[in-house]
This record gives C-alpha cells, structure tokens and sequence, in this order.
C-alpha cells in the first residue's frame, strides 16, 4: 500500500507552499507543479530535504502525465498585475489547464480541487456574496482573463463531473494574505506593508472606500483540507467574512508597523470591485469551518515576515 499522492499545480506560490507543508505534515506524498511564473523555488526551499516531496518545473497549459490520487489545482497569478501581464497566457492557464488536470483526473481517478475565486462575482450587486449569486462580470474588460478563465474553469469542472463522473471539489477564494506573498505582487495587503516598512508613501486607489475582507492563509488551507475531505462538490466560498475599507487597512498597517508613512492617492484601476464580503454559511454548514484569525493578528505575522525579508534583502544589498 502506498500513500497517498497528491499533485499540488502551483505548488511554489503563495497559497501552494503552505498546502505542500500542510499535506506533507498530514503524511502525504507531495508532487508540486509549478512554472515559476509567480512562484519560486524558495517558497518550498525548506521541503526539498522531505523525501516525501518532489518539485517539477512544468506548465500546465501543456499535458502532464503522472500517477496521483488527488489534484489541487492552484496554478494561475492570482495578482491583477501579473494576470494581466500576458492575459492571454491567463485564459490559456485557466482554461486549457483545467482541461489538462481534468483530463488527468478522469484518467487516475483522482478527486480534483479547483482554487477558484470570489472574481467569479465580478463587482457584486448582491452583499455579501452567496455560493448562489452568479456574478456581475465585464467579459471584456482588463480583469476578464482572470474572472471568465476562472469562470470557465468552473464550468469545465462542472461538465467533467456530470459528464465523465469527475470527483470535484470547487471553492471561492476571497482575498487572502499572509508570509510569502510575493513582496512585489501589486496585492493591497503586501502593497501596504512593503510601503510602510520601507517609509514609503501608502498608495490608497480611489478614495479607499471599497470594501475587502482579507483571510489569512493558516485558516484558508485548513478550510482547502476540510473541502477534500467532505462530500460536498461545492461550490463553497472559503474567506473571511469581516469586511473593512482598504482605508482602514491602510490606516491598521501604518498603525502596527508604526511607519512614519502617509497614505497618498491615486486613481482607482478599472473594473475595480466596490464591495467583497463572503457570505460562509455553507462552509460553516457542511465543513464547520470558519476563520479563527482576526485581521489584525494575521496583519502582525505577515507583518514580521516582510520585516525580516526586507532587513535580511537590504543586509545583502538586493532591494
Ligand atoms: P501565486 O501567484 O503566488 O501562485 C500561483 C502559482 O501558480 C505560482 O507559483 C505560479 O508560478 C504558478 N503558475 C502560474 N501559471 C502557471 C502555469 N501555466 N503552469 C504551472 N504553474 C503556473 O498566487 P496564490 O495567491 O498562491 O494563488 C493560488 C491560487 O489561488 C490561484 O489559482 C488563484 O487564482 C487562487 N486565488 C487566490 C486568492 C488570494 O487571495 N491569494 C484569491 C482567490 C483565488
Ligand atoms: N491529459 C493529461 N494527462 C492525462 C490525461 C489527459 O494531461 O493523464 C490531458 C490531455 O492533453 C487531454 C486533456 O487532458 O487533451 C483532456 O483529457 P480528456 O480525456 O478529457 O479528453 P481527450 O483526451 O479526449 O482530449
Ligand atoms: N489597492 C490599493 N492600493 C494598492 C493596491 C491595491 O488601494 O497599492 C486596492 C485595489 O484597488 C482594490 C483593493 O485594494 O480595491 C484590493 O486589491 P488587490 O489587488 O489586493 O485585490 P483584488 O482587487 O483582486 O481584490
């Protein structure tokens, strides 16, 4: 009997490294995918010496051949300006690559997991957000690479489970932050602490009104790890309901870092969703999962964090 293998697509990004290191801690083998788009090798530097992981470099807009009992397919920037630095690079990754884990899937029998997102919502009319709203989405604004790729990504889900029996599970992401964002992602959450760590001015878009309600990774993986396990196909918005202006943001990371920094504006990007909050009865029904940790504590880690990364990159004299 062997363990169980499981293929993590993305597996060096943001979310991907903390869902390695939670499956390898549960005694899984671990098959992480990745391009290096976004990602990189030192996100998942501190698994390689785990006999049970192994890295490959591989984009999964081109077939991928292995044996495996289970799919979490992350594999996509998640950030605005890296889906929109080749946005056709992005359709292609969200579309042709679910074909191709999908394709795999129905081959081995694994059971799939799609990161999808709260984009699907595009700039809601309904708040919060329930699994059942279905989205306001401009198809051919600069955002709609990401949105309608994830949008048809989750209809191919769909299809391949009534179609060819595929065993889906499908959760919406809403904004989450913490250790190894990427420190020039364009992400508010990293956008602000690098700013403010640095002296730097806090670049507030717009008026700083729009709404967000930031999860940080610890719960939000805990929350992929019950969705895999539950019989629920989903899907099953995974986020933190507290919803703050990124005013307040900006005015809570000046705070806990104690910057000098002022908060300076510039225009608000296109497509920019006014309101996100996620309405979580269904998670917290069928996987009695919620978020346990609030903002500002998430805040302070990812805080701590970037503070060493950028003390230890000026030290080496490389940022
Ligand atoms: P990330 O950019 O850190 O990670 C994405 C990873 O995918 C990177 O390692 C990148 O190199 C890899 N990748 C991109 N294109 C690829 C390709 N064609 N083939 C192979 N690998 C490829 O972002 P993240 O925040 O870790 O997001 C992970 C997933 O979760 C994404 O699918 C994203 O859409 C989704 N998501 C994230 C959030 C969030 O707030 N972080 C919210 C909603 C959805
Ligand atoms: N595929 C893959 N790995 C596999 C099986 C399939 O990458 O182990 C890809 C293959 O490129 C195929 C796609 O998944 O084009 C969809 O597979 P499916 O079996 O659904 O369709 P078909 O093979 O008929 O195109
Ligand atoms: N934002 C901001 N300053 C920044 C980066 C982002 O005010 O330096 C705003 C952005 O306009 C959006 C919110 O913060 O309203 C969240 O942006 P992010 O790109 O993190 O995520 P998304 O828009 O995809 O939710």
């Amino acid at each position: 009997m062997h363990s169980t293998r499981v293929l993590v697509t993305g597996g060096a990004g943001f979310l991907g490294s903390f869902l390695c290191e939670r499956l390898l801690d549960d005694g899984y083998e671990v098959l992480c995918v990745d391009n290096f788009f976004t990602g990189a090798r030192d996100n998942v530097r501190h698994l390689m010496d785990n006999p049970r992981f192994e890295l490959v470099r591989h984009d999964v807009t081109f077939p991928l051949y292995v044996e495996v009992d289970e799919i979490y397919n992350l594999a996509c920037p998640a950030s605005p300006i890296h889906y929109q630095f080749d946005p056709v690079q992005t359709v292609k990754t969200n579309v042709h690559g679910a074909i191709n884990m999908l394709g795999l899937a129905r081959r081995t029998r694994a059971r799939i997991f799609q990161a999808s997102t709260s984009e699907v919502y595009g700039d809601p009319a309904v708040h919060p957000q329930p699994e059942d709203y279905r989205g306001s989405v401009n198809p051919i604004g600069p955002r709609a690479c990401y949105d309608e790729g994830k949008r048809c990504a989750e209809t191919l889900f769909f299809d391949y489970h009534r179609q060819y029996g595929v065993d889906i599970r499908v959760a919406r992401i809403f904004n989450t932050y913490g250790p190894r964002m990427h420190p020039n992602d364009g992400r508010v959450v990293s956008n602000f602490i690098v700013q403010a760590l640095k002296g730097e001015p806090v670049t507030l878009y717009g008026d700083g009104s729009q709404t967000r309600s930031f999860c940080f990774v610890d719960d939000l993986i805990e929350g992929f790890v019950r969705l895999m396990r539950s019989d629920e196909v989903g899907p099953v918005n995974l986020g933190n309901p507290a919803e703050f202006t990124v005013r307040q943001l900006a005015e809570m990371v000046i705070d806990l870092t104690g910057s000098p920094s002022r908060i300076v504006y510039r225009p608000l990007p296109q497509d920019d969703p006014l309101q996100r909050k996620p309405d979580i009865a269904r998670a917290r029904s069928v996987l009695g999962w919620q978020p346990a940790i609030p903002l500002r504590d998430g805040l302070a880690r990812t805080i701590a964090y970037f503070d060493e990364r950028l003390t230890g990159a000026h030290a080496r004299g490389i940022m």
